[in-house]
């Protein structure tokens, strides 16, 4: 199979996974969904509230060594295999503008310029690639607005116009890089291009031509041999025609190569004819010098995936583990107050419930120390999905209990806050203090 073939696979399977991921709920929670207006995030379906952000430092940490690790393995494979503006590039060059209309050739040679004429047919790709921009602006949208509240509010323009404006953006962003800019962008603009020659090595995997077998066609100075016609290389230039970033790898590796490896296949097209292997293969610097084997098994190679699972692990533990509500506790300024008829002690708190729960609840608490009675609540109260309620609770203790043993200093009390629709699983405990006066 054709590394072409290979990457079409690849982005046809990128899509639809970045398509259908919004769509999947789990009682309602998605796998990933940073929601500005409800103020939470989704993980794992998992959610998590604007206070407690800690899952996307751990986001982070997983993003950054997972590009640090891909990067020392394999050098710029990310751009040429799965990223978005290569995946865009191929729709709206390969497939509208050559394949479909016609502008183009050949999408072996991305070097011609497009046809003169033809107004309508460019007219038409245009427009088909505005649709499919379109459908990927409001795909990446759905991680940050869910799929079910983005229909709901593109019904009410009015009322939403912020989405449209976001939406609107996203779009042409993507027709700009992708119609415009084209492979400039992977060149100047992004930049990964700059920090990704800080992580390769002489063992990381690249397009390379093999010079020992077609024969040197630059000089030490980067100059082309006109002239000179040694080696198997037969200077059909196929490699450098079918390049979208406009390179010739035969000068060897530049920052401009994306590792698509559509070079390779043109080669290896030519050299079929001749009954020889391509020139251009992707293989490690090191690999090609020495002619043997690809050392994939490095410290940094070790070292990276090591971190990489410790973080994810970390990660999916704590968001498995989570709970469903949060409970924060405040003591009034009050130490404690008796009753009107001095017989028992009352302490006051203010509780802040949030129910962090994708379901509505009723919410109520218990105080596990037996001689401690709630007062105030008198009766579980509901919370929506989300919704924080702040409620006064005044706790008692009858004067004569065996608290008055320890009068004077704060007691230790153990609040357990739980849902009581579901109080097994909708649940925490929280300590607090409740003081008792001097004798
Ligand atoms: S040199 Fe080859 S692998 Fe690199 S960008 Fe050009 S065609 Fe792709
Ligand atoms: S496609 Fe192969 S044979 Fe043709 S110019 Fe490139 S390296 Fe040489």
């Amino acid at each position: 199979m054709t590394y072409r073939k290979m990457r079409y696979i690849g982005f046809s399977i990128i899509t639809l996974v970045s398509l259908t991921l919004p769509w999947i709920t789990v009682e309602g929670k998605h796998f990933f969904l940073l929601s500005f207006d409800k103020k939470q995030l989704q993980l794992f379906f998992t959610t998590f509230n604007m206070s407690e952000l800690w899952p996307m430092l751990f986001l982070l940490i997983i993003f950054f060594l997972g590009i640090f690790f891909v990067t020392t393995l394999g050098g710029r494979v990310w751009c040429g295999w799965a990223c978005p503006q290569t995946i865009f590039r191929v729709v709206y060059r390969d497939l509208l503008q050559t394949k479909i209309f016609g502008l183009y050739k050949s999408i072996d040679n991305k070097q011609r310029t497009i046809v003169k004429g033809k107004y309508i047919q460019k007219i038409l790709a245009f427009l088909i690639f505005a649709l499919f921009a379109i459908a990927a602006a409001a795909d990446l949208l759905w991680y940050f607005i869910p799929p079910e509240d983005f229909f709901a509010y593109i019904k009410e323009p009015s009322e939403h116009n912020l989405v449209f404006v976001v939406w609107f953006i996203f779009t042409a962003l993507i027709m700009a890089s992708a119609g415009f800019l084209k492979e400039k962008f992977c060149t100047y603009v992004c930049p990964y291009v700059r920090i990704q020659s800080t992580m390769i090595d002489n063992d990381t995997v690249q397009t390379i031509y093999n010079p020992i077998r077609g024969g040197e066609i630059y000089d030490a100075h980067k100059q082309k041999i006109e002239d000179k016609r040694d080696g198997e290389c037969t200077r059909c230039d196929a490699c450098v025609k079918v390049c979208p970033t406009h390179i010739d790898i035969r000068a060897g590796m530049q920052l401009e190569c994306i590792n698509c490896l559509e070079c390779s296949d043109a080669c290896e097209k030519v050299m079929k004819r001749l009954n020889l292997a391509s020139l251009i293969s992707w293989t490690s610097p090191n690999a090609a010098q020495n002619r043997g084997e690809v050392k994939f098994i490095r410290f940094r190679t070790i070292a990276y995936p090591i971190a990489i699972s410790i973080a994810f692990a970390a990660l999916l533990f704590m968001t498995t583990t989570k709970k469903s509500m949060i409970l924060n506790i405040n003591r009034n300024t009050e130490l404690f107050h008796m009753s009107r008829d001095g017989q028992s002690v009352e302490n006051t708190y203010k509780f802040k419930f949030e129910n962090i729960d994708s379901k509505e609840h009723m919410f109520y608490f218990e105080v596990l120390n037996p001689d401690i009675t709630i007062k105030t609540p008198t009766e579980p109260f509901k919370l929506k999905a989300g919704e924080v309620k702040i409620k006064v609770a005044i706790l008692s203790s009858d004067i004569n209990s065996s608290l008055k043993t320890k009068s004077g200093k704060p007691l230790p009390v153990t609040i357990r806050a739980f849902a009581a629709d579901d109080r097994e699983k909708i649940f925490i405990e929280k300590e607090a203090v409740f003081i008792y006066p001097d004798k």
